[in-house]
């Protein structure tokens, strides 16, 4: 897979056609990582998940939150006060379904990773709501 071949710290983007992303990823993976769709609430893979780890970019493997800054908010889906580094993640204003939201994208892919949102706890107040289609977590080793 992607993930193995490249680096962490490699920062170059990442670009591939829409078929390219469809042949990679799972039918909800491309439904919400390429075209800014929502996992439902406490149905994806990681809203309840302690193990500790990183979490890659589904599509690109770009190291994104860690397991240290995730924490229950209570939403169903897995929610981190801060990224691995500030450079990990873009944000764009989405004015999707009436409202006006920050959306979350991978740095290096774009992949739609979710919203960010000012009702975080301390240190930055800050809740980066998730989706797991989006993530894939590698645990630290043992
Ligand atoms: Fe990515």
């Amino acid at each position: 897979m992607e993930e193995a071949t490249l680096a962490e710290t490699d920062s170059a983007k990442v670009t591939k056609s829409d078929s390219e992303w469809r042949s990679q990823l799972t039918p909800e993976e491309y439904r919400v990582a390429r075209r800014a769709g929502t996992e439902r609430a406490f149905t994806g893979e990681y809203w309840a998940t302690k193990t500790s780890g990183v979490y890659n970019c589904r599509c690109c493997g770009a190291a994104l939150f860690g397991s240290d800054a995730k924490y229950d908010s209570g939403t169903g889906w897995p929610s981190f006060h801060e990224p691995v580094a500030a450079e990990a993640v873009a944000t764009k204003r989405d004015r999707s379904l009436f409202m006006v939201r920050t959306e979350v994208l991978c740095a290096r892919c774009d992949a739609h990773l979710g919203h960010v949102f000012p009702d975080g706890p301390a240190p930055t107040g800050l809740r980066y709501c998730l989706n797991s289609a989006s993530l894939k977590l590698r645990p630290d080793a043992e």
